[in-house]
């Protein structure tokens, strides 16, 4: 069995992804260009902003609009520790320093009274000035927006979204990727809408903002190709991944309801033994994953065992909380500092999720978990 099966999903695309890959190869149109165009209008449309710009990965999605800010040495980024290193990398590389706060016991996102309570004591140490927000849509939930944006407008600060597992979410009746100033998002194979390679998306309705983005995307480019008028990187999307992630955005929406009745079926058959994901009723999850807790480190780890030995593969996001990594020792963290994300780090695991799951597949799972 496959964690995440997407060879049944290129069954079903194989004819159209086959058709754009010889006409991109034929045309030797292998940067940009109007499917890279097409794309970006399709995905703002789909998430409801302005503006799109494809990049190469949703770490660069996350980069650019730090860069663009203009953040750097002595700003504060607040964000949680139960996440992917790359929410907190990025901050890292603009020079600016990471300030994690604890994450919500039930949703696993970021805790918003911890949020507030972690911006005062960064205020009132006065060392960091608090620049921005990265709360990330962990696991395909979107974080608690308005309570952010309340947050983010009484301190003065910047909202990004870490959609990279949030694309094709839903809070309070609107997509992820439209909250804060500006959200990102990933098309690494295995998320929700995953290309055949790395990409990534940044979104904003800032039409300034864009332009600075799309310069920084190829380089610092200003008005000529060689005319550079600020730091940039290589950030593009290969025109290749934007056939595939085409022809995926048709199925999507098809694809997302069947995500949903898997994570029902899973939900009602092991609700009783597991503690199993909560997604709160304004929201609408993408199930990036399907995490759910053992009673401890011990039990999760004699379940996995039992479901390797039945051929069903299982993984931990996260195991190691990002405030006890290694590379951020010189932070100063350490265990005990943030006790929720430590417990959940320590009991959660994900089982198979995607939307080509059969009902005998999740009850077979379900029945050895049980
Ligand atoms: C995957 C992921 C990223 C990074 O995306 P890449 O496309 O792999 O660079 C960032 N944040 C979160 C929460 C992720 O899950």
């Amino acid at each position: 069995m496959q964690f995440i099966d997407l060879k049944r999903q290129y069954a079903r695309i194989e004819e159209e992804v086959q058709a754009g890959f010889r006409r991109i190869c034929e045309n030797a149109q292998f940067i940009m260009g109007s499917d890279i165009l097409k794309l970006e209008v399709m995905l703002a449309d789909y998430v409801g902003r302005k503006y799109c710009l494809s990049c190469s990965s949703g770490t660069d999605a996350l980069l650019i609009p730090l860069m663009a800010w203009g953040i750097g040495k002595g700003d504060a980024v607040f964000t949680t520790p139960f996440t992917f290193i790359a929410t907190s990398e990025v901050v890292v590389l603009t020079g600016a320093t990471p300030i994690f706060v604890d994450i919500d016991r039930k949703t696993y996102n970021i805790s918003t009274s911890d949020l507030e309570r972690v911006i005062e004591k960064t205020i009132s140490e006065g060392k960091l000035t608090p620049k921005a927000i990265i709360p990330v849509d962990l696991f395909g939930l979107t974080a608690d927006y308005d309570e952010i944006n309340r947050i983010a407008k009484k301190y003065n600060l910047l909202v990004l979204e870490d959609a990279a597992q949030g694309f094709g979410g839903v809070y309070k009746g609107k997509r992820a990727c439209s909250f804060g100033d500006v959200a990102a998002t990933s098309f690494f194979p295995a998320k929700p809408l995953g290309c055949y390679g790395d990409g990534g998306a940044v979104f904003t309705d800032d039409e300034n903002l864009i332009e600075i983005f799309k310069s920084i995307r190829i380089h610092g480019q200003g008005s000529d190709k060689y005319d550079n008028i600020r730091t940039g990187i290589n950030g593009r999307l290969d025109t290749l991944q934007a056939i595939v992630l085409i022809e995926k955005l048709k199925i999507f929406d098809e694809e997302l309801e069947k995500r949903n009745q898997v994570a029902k079926k899973y939900g009602e058959l092991l609700k009783n033994k597991l503690v199993v994901p909560f997604i709160p009723d304004d929201c609408v999850s993408s199930w990036a994953q399907y995490s759910v807790l053992a009673e401890s480190a011990w039990h999760r780890s004699e379940l996995q065992q039992k479901l390797k030995e039945n051929d069903i593969p299982t993984a931990i996001y996260y195991p190691i909380p990002l405030h006890l990594q290694t590379a951020y020792k010189k932070l100063g963290y350490k265990k005990g500092d943030f006790p929720i994300s430590e417990e959940i780090a320590s009991r959660i695991f994900s089982l198979p999720m995607h939307p080509y799951l059969t009902d005998e597949e999740i009850e077979f799972i379900c029945s050895k978990i049980n």
